[in-house]
C-alpha cells in the first residue's frame, strides 16, 4: 500500500523513492500503542499465541506507574517512613543520637533505582518476545486501521490503544508567571524544598504532602472542595485530614478561589478573593486531576469517539466505536489505576484469545490511597449505600481497639463495612489504619465470591493481626 503523494519525474525521485518505501505499510496482525500497565502484557500474550505484533513506545517503557506513578512514588513513601519511625524511635525504646536528617539525593538514586529496574524489565520484556516489533516514537493514527511513526506506516486488522494519562493542569489564575511541578517534575528532584504548598487535596496531592512532610518541608495543602478527598466518605475525608494535620501539615480546605504569584523567592497563593488570605511556600505542586493521552493520536481521522473530558468511550469490552480497535487503561476512563489497567488486559485478552467473556462491569471497585497509615477501599461508600436506599447494615471498629495497631502504636484510623441486610452480601468496606491497603483484601474476596457476610465472620483469622478484628466487627452490625 503507497500512502502520500509521488512526485514521479521530479529530479528529487530517488530521495522521494526512499520516502516512499518508508511510508509503505508495514502489516501485523495487532499493534499496542502505549506501554502502560495493560499493553505490554496483551503484546506479549498476543505474540505468544502466534500473532505478528507491533508496539509503540513514545517515551520510557512502562509508563506512569513505573516511571512517574506507583512505583518511584511508593518508594519515597517508603524513605519517608523510615524517617518517620525514626524520629518516633523513642516511643518505642530505641535512642538515636542526633537529628534525624533526610539525604534526598539518595532518596532520589533508590528511588530510580526501583522504577529503573522495572522499566527496563518491561523494555527487555518486550524486545526480547518473539513475533513483537518494538517501535520507540510518537503514534497517531492516520486511518481507522493505519499508525503513523517515525515516518512509517503500520496497519492491523486489531489495534489496541494504552496511552494512558498525563497531569492535568488546571486554569488556575497566575500559574504561567509561576513556577511549579507536576507529579512526574516532583520526582526529579534531589533537594528538600524549605516549604511546598500543594494544590490539590486528592490521593497525588496527599501522598506527596505527607511524603515531603516527612522528608522535612513545611507542607500546606490547598483544596477547593470542603473536604479532602470529595468521593470518600465525610468520616475518611476528616479521618485523613487528622492524620495530616497531626504531622504538621497545614489543610487549607474550601480554597476556591486560588490565585499565584511570586514574592521575592518565594511563591504567594491566594487563597480566598475575597478576604484576601493566603499561603507561602518556595515550591508548589500542582496536582489537580489527570488528563488522557489522547489528544495528539490523531483520533480526528478515525470514527473512534471520545467523551467531553478526552476519554476514549467503550463498551463492556473495551472496543471502541470502531471494530477492531480497543482502548485499554487510563485512556478509557473506567478506572485509573494499574489494577484496572490490568485488568483490562485479561478482559482483553480473555474475550479475544480464551472465549472467555469477561466484562469490565463484573471489576469491584477497589484501591488504595498510600498515605501512612492507608485507606484501603472496596465496593461502595457509605454514602453511595444510604443513597442507594436499600436496607443495609454497617460496622465499625477504631484503630484504638484493635491489638495489632495499639501494638505497633499505630493507633490513627478506623474501620468500617455495609451489608446488605436482605443478601447479607458485602456492599462496601473502608480500612483507615495501619495495614489497611492489605487487610481490605479478605473483604473484596468475599464480595468476589458473592459469599454472604457470614462466611468472613466465622472465619479464624490470624492474632495478632488487623484482619482478626474484621470478623468481630461483621458481628457487630447494626442497621445502617
Ligand atoms: C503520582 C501517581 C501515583 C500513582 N499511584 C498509584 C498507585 O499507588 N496504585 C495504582 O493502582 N495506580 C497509581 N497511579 C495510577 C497508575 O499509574 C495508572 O493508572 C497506571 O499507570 C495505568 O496506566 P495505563 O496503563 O493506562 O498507561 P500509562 O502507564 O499511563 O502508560 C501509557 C504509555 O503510553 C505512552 N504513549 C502515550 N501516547 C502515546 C503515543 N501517541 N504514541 C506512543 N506512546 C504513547 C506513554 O509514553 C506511556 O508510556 C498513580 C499515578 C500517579 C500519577
Amino acid at each position: 500500500m503507497v500512502r502520500g503523494p509521488r512526485t514521479d519525474g521530479d529530479a528529487r525521485f530517488s530521495l522521494d523513492h526512499t520516502l516512499e518505501e518508508k511510508r509503505m505499510a508495514k502489516s501485523f496482525d495487532a499493534i499496542v500503542i502505549g506501554t502502560g500497565q495493560s499493553g505490554p502484557s496483551l503484546a506479549v500474550r498476543l505474540a505468544n499465541s502466534g500473532q505478528k505484533v507491533a508496539v509503540i513506545e513514545r517515551a520510557r517503557f512502562g509508563g506512569t506507574c513505573v516511571n512517574t506513578g506507583c512505583i518511584p512514588t511508593k518508594a519515597m513513601v517508603a524513605s519517608a517512613r523510615a524517617a518517620y519511625v525514626a524520629r518516633r524511635g523513642s516511643e518505642f525504646g530505641v535512642e538515636i543520637d542526633g537529628a534525624v536528617r533526610v539525604d534526598m539525593k539518595r532518596v532520589k538514586a533508590r528511588k530510580d533505582e526501583i522504577s529503573g529496574q522495572s522499566r527496563s524489565g518491561v523494555e527487555k520484556m518486550l524486545s526480547e518476545t518473539p513475533n513483537c516489533a518494538v517501535y520507540r516514537g510518537h503514534a497517531h493514527f492516520v486511518s481507522d486501521s493505519d499508525i503513523e511513526v517515525t515516518g512509517e506506516i503500520l496497519t492491523a486488522s486489531r489495534i489496541f490503544i494504552n496511552v494512558g494519562a498525563r497531569a492535568a493542569v488546571p486554569a488556575i489564575r497566575g500559574l504561567g508567571n509561576v513556577t511549579y511541578f507536576t507529579n512526574s517534575s516532583i520526582l526529579e528532584i534531589d533537594f528538600l524544598p524549605p516549604s511546598l504548598i500543594v494544590v490539590g487535596g486528592s490521593y497525588i496531592g496527599l501522598e506527596f504532602g505527607q511524603m515531603f512532610r516527612r522528608f522535612g518541608s513545611e507542607v500546606t495543602i490547598l483544596q477547593r472542595g470542603s473536604r479532602l478527598l470529595g468521593h470518600e466518605d465525610e468520616d475518611i475525608s476528616s479521618g485523613i485530614r487528622d492524620i495530616l494535620v497531626n504531622e504538621g501539615i497545614k489543610v487549607q480546605l474550601s480554597a476556591e478561589c486560588i490565585e499565584l504569584s511570586n514574592a521575592g523567592s518565594e511563591i504567594v497563593a491566594g487563597t480566598n478573593c475575597s478576604d484576601g488570605s493566603s499561603v507561602r511556600g518556595t515550591h508548589l505542586l500542582v496536582a489537580a486531576g489527570r488528563k488522557p493521552n489522547t489528544g495528539d493520536l490523531g483520533l480526528e481521522n478515525t470514527k473512534i469517539k471520545r467523551d467531553e473530558r478526552g476519554f476514549i468511550e467503550v463498551d463492556d469490552e473495551l472496543r471502541t466505536t470502531v471494530p477492531g480497535v480497543w482502548a485499554i487503561g487510563d485512556c478509557n476512563g473506567h478506572g485509573g489505576f494499574t489494577h484496572t489497567s490490568y485488568n483490562d488486559y485479561e478482559i482483553v485478552a480473555a474475550n479475544l484469545l480464551d472465549s472467555d467473556k469477561r466484562r469490565v462491569t463484573d471489576r469491584i471497585t477497589a484501591y488504595a490511597v498510600y498515605i501512612d497509615p492507608p485507606l484501603g477501599r472496596a465496593g461502595m461508600t457509605e454514602a453511595e449505600v444510604r443513597r442507594s436506599g436499600r436496607r443495609a447494615l454497617i460496622g465499625r471498629r477504631e484503630m484504638t481497639r484493635v491489638g495489632r495497631a495499639v501494638e505497633k502504636s499505630e493507633t490513627q484510623g478506623f474501620m468500617k463495612v455495609l451489608v446488605d441486610a436482605e443478601s447479607k452480601q458485602i456492599l462496601g468496606a473502608a480500612i483507615l489504619g495501619t495495614g489497611g491497603d492489605e487487610a481490605v483484601h479478605c473483604i473484596l474476596d468475599v464480595m468476589y465470591a458473592k459469599a454472604p457476610y457470614t462466611v468472613l465472620q466465622r472465619a479464624v483469622q490470624i492474632h495478632p493481626t488487623l484482619s482478626e478484628l474484621i470478623p468481630t466487627m461483621l458481628g457487630e452490625l447494626k442497621p445502617l
